[in-house]
């Protein structure tokens, strides 16, 4: 009945969406990328570069004068929170600060004025719906085709591998003392989940950088924080073929089934199946510098991604609706803590990463495309004489509170750095131990060299025709991308 239901609101959604795009072409952009890829920071930049004029030579819409003008208007959903766009504005380019992070879903409504290609003289609008959601979100997409007794042994198996092992073994040792067959037990619901969300939770700590972490409401739970559809977590699945009624086992099935229904349906149903064009943020940086482990556990993540796009054409989503986003671009995030030699090798890595599974979706009809970017160019370039040599360097000035090097920044004072060396072969990205490639470590007493030095945003720069801009890196190879032949 659920399905029913689902069914047929997805179809009134779907004829609603099409009678509205006949009368307003409007493409819905989904920004996603697990927290603090930048997600937050590329919809403010972005938004900001469209509606003030901001330096886009590579997108042709703009460079070529057909759009005429950009401007934000009245959000569409009742339903969604608003991207709130000024704040984050206010922030990044007022105070100099770096916004707060998306922590849900929100959306924005840019109208952009453009010159209509066949009619001389006329103008048209296109309206751009951009969707902000956490990719811990779009990682649960994949449970709705797997079953308690699926999910809970993956998830098991993961929970003893690599890093991983160590950082579960609280949960396991209370795992192993639990009889599933027992009667059902809000306590040891509530602690075995609190265990299991404890071990998610470590593994996304900066210095191991793990991806891989569904059910994603664990590590974001909003509104839901405490509900029994958040209270479970694998069980060891028992000895006996069927649980009884009652049973532990039984209690944690018919949670993990209620998390689908309350939490990702609808997600699925009233975001994501209406998307157009998806961009993914992706903080290789911090894969790289926490190691093989991060690599490889970014690599499934990532795949388990590229899945979700080509679902609708397979398996499992078939019953709802196929999804019909039909581009899909994949971006390195935080370029410019890079030199610039290594923007394509960047490009190159990440490129590498998704390659299997970035074949399967272009037979699917999705395009697929990479980008390294920086959607706030924090830093600029300069050679530096060392020893007599003269070295590419990267120079910024580290945030208010940021150590590294036994000094602690003010947020005023500029540094000269040498970047890390990112390997011109993608293959040797696996071989990288911890601490990556050399980038730029902070240091700190409870988070040790596992981190990036965070930089301040930059001052404002003025385009030629003395309009505010934000640095930034590739962002127009971005908009081509994504909305570059939308403007005819
Ligand atoms: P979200 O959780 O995906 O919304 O991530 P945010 O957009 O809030 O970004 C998280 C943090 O990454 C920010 O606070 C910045 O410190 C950093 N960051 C994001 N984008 C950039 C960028 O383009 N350049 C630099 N240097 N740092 C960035």
């Amino acid at each position: 009945v659920t399905d029913m239901v689902d069914r047929a609101r997805l179809a009134a959604r779907a004829i609603a969406d099409f009678g509205e795009n006949l009368v307003r072409p409007t493409v819905r952009i989904g920004v996603t990328g697990l927290s603090r890829a930048g997600k937050t920071v590329f919809i403010t930049s972005l938004v900001h570069g469209l509606a003030r004029g901001g330096r886009f030579p590579v997108f042709t819409p703009l460079a070529d004068d057909t759009i005429l003008r950009a401007y934000l208007a009245p959000q569409p959903d009742d339903a969604v929170p608003r991207f709130e766009y000024e704040s984050h504005v206010r922030a990044l380019v007022g105070d100099r600060v770096w916004p707060d992070s998306t922590r849900q879903i929100s959306e924005l409504r840019v109208v952009v004025e453009h010159k209509a290609g066949a009619a001389p003289g006329q103008t048209r609008t296109l309206t751009l719906d951009i969707v902000d959601y956490p990719g811990e979100w779009l990682l649960d997409l994949p449970l709705l085709g797997k079953t308690y007794e699926q999910w809970a042994k993956e998830s098991l198996a993961l929970s003893s591998t690599g890093p991983r092992a160590a950082l579960a073994a609280t949960w396991h040792a209370y795992n192993a003392g639990l009889d599933p067959v027992a009667p059902a037990d809000e306590q040891v619901a509530i602690t075995a989940a609190q265990l299991y969300t404890d071990y998610l939770r470590s593994c996304r700590a900066e210095r191991y950088s793990l991806s891989l972490l569904p059910p994603g409401r664990f590590l974001l739970p909003g509104d839901l924080a405490g509900s029994p559809a958040l209270t479970f977590a694998p069980l060891a699945l028992p000895a006996e073929a069927a649980p009884p009624e009652g049973s532990l086992w039984a209690m944690m099935k018919r949670r993990y089934d209620a998390y689908k229904d309350i939490v990702v349906k609808p997600f699925f149903r009233d975001h994501f199946a209406r998307l157009d064009r998806q961009i993914v943020l992706v903080d290789v940086l911090a894969a790289l510098n926490a190691g093989p482990a991060a690599v490889r556990d970014l690599e499934f993540a990532l795949a388990s991604i590229l899945d979700c796009f080509q679902v609708g054409r397979r398996t499992l989503l078939t019953s709802l609706i196929s999804p019909r986003v039909d581009k899909v671009l994949f971006a390195a995030t935080k370029a410019d803590h890079l030199h610039q030699v290594s923007h394509d090798r960047l490009e190159a890595i990440l490129g590498r990463m998704i390659e299997r599974a970035a074949n399967r979706a272009r037979y699917a009809g999705a395009e697929v495309d990479v980008v390294a970017l920086a959607a706030v160019r924090a830093t600029r370039e300069a050679r530096v004489r060392c020893n007599g040599d003269e070295l590419p360097a990267i120079v910024g000035v580290p945030a208010a509170g940021e150590r590294a090097a036994g000094h602690l920044f003010d947020g005023e004072r500029e540094i000269a750095l040498f970047p890390g060396d990112l390997p011109a072969d993608p293959e040797r990205v696996f071989d990288l131990g911890p601490g990556g490639f050399n980038g730029l470590m902070a240091s700190s007493p409870d988070d040790a060299e596992f981190r990036f030095l965070r930089f301040r945003p930059p001052r404002i720069e003025r385009t030629v025709d003395g309009l505010p801009s934000l640095p930034h890196i590739r962002l127009d190879r971005v908009l081509q991308f994504l909305i570059g032949d939308r403007f005819q």
